[in-house]
């Protein structure tokens, strides 16, 4: 399966994704954990990917996309399934992506849309914690660690994205609106858009997604 996530921050993208790849076996491409590692090694994309999420821009679309490309051309797992999660997120990246799996012959199965209200998404952002170690997300309301700052899969310490702050995630917001929201009409054109309600839990979310794939 070719996956495609869409919809605005804190819609669930990142937890559905880790839910589906338990499931499906599918190979999870996350830009945002890409660039956020790129950070953490100091490297210089990834200093240069830290000046845009840290006010809650957009990556130029030529960095993320030669990164994806890089990730889709090399790695062999690919042909087994993937779910790409935060890409494209703008009507360039769309076309990009379109050429790129053209040429590797992987062309996408549908793309999910993720709907949630601005309540909801406001909420989930604001108390989203992240292990530092492994990647597991968690939420001081929703989904809490067992030990407060600890994570329960690895023993990690939980952070808090710079990003997930009020008035960044504003930004990120209007970015999604402008940028990212037009190319839910893209893949309407190519029929593959399928909605989903995610104002729901997360598990909900996840078994309606499976059922969804198992007809
Ligand atoms: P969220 O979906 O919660 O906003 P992500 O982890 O997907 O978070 O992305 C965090 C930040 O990384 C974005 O706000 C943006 O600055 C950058 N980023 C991630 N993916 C892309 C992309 N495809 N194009 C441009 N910037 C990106
Ligand atoms: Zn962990």
């Amino acid at each position: 399966m070719k996956i495609v996530l869409l919809g605005p921050p804190g819609a669930g993208k990142g937890t559905l994704a880790k839910g589906l790849k338990d499931h499906f076996n599918l190979m999870h491409i996350s830009t945002g954990d890409m660039l956020r590692e790129e950070m953490k090694n100091g490297t210089d994309l990834g200093k240069e990917a830290k000046k845009h999420i840290e006010s809650g821009g957009l990556v130029p679309d030529e960095i993320v996309t030669k990164m994806v490309e890089n990730k889709l051309s090399n790695d062999k797992n690919v042909k087994n399934g993937f779910m790409l999660d935060g890409f494209p997120r703008t009507r360039t990246q769309a076309e990009d992506l379109d050429k790129i799996l053209k040429k590797i012959n992987l062309p996408l199965d549908c793309v999910l849309s993720l709907e949630a209200s601005l309540k909801i998404v406001l909420e989930r952002l604001t108390g989203r914690r992240v292990c530092r170690a492994c990647g597991a997300l968690y939420h001081i309301k929703n989904m809490p660690s067992k030990k407060e700052g600890v994570c329960d899969k690895c023993g990690g310490e939980l952070y808090q994205r710079a990003d997930d702050n009020e008035k960044t995630i504003k930004n990120r917001m209007e970015v999604y609106t402008e940028s990212t929201e037009p190319i839910i009409d893209y893949y309407k054109k190519q029929g593959l858009i399928k909605t989903l309600d995610a104002n729901k839990e997360a598990e909900e979310v996840r078994d309606f997604t499976i059922k969804l794939f198992n007809g």
